[in-house]
């Protein structure tokens, strides 16, 4: 019975490490871009821009905008640019 008191929850630390589900980076990328400052872009955008940056999730893509700045972080590729041709600004008639 040499075996008899191997403990089996050694198995449990050679399990896999949990992988971080990309909705859960996405969180965390958009409470840095708020913590920097940039708010939340509502406009449309013109599909030129995905054409761009080869994005080919643009049905997730969200935009921040900060100074003419704006960055996405609707995928992985977390595009950026300070190029505002495709953006449509709205005039705040507030
Ligand atoms: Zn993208």
């Amino acid at each position: 019975m040499a075996f008899a008191n191997c403990p089996k929850r050694v198995y449990i630390f050679s399990w896999p490490k949990a992988r971080q589900p990309a909705r859960r980076m996405t969180m965390e990328y958009k409470n840095k871009l708020k913590q920097e400052g940039y708010t939340r872009y509502r406009g449309a955008v013109d599909a030129s821009v995905y054409e761009y940056f080869n994005c080919d999730c643009s049905w997730k893509a969200q935009w921040y905008l900060k100074k003419g700045h704006y960055r996405c972080c609707g995928c992985k590729e977390r595009c950026e640019t300070r190029d505002p041709e495709g953006f449509q600004l709205f005039l705040d008639l507030g």
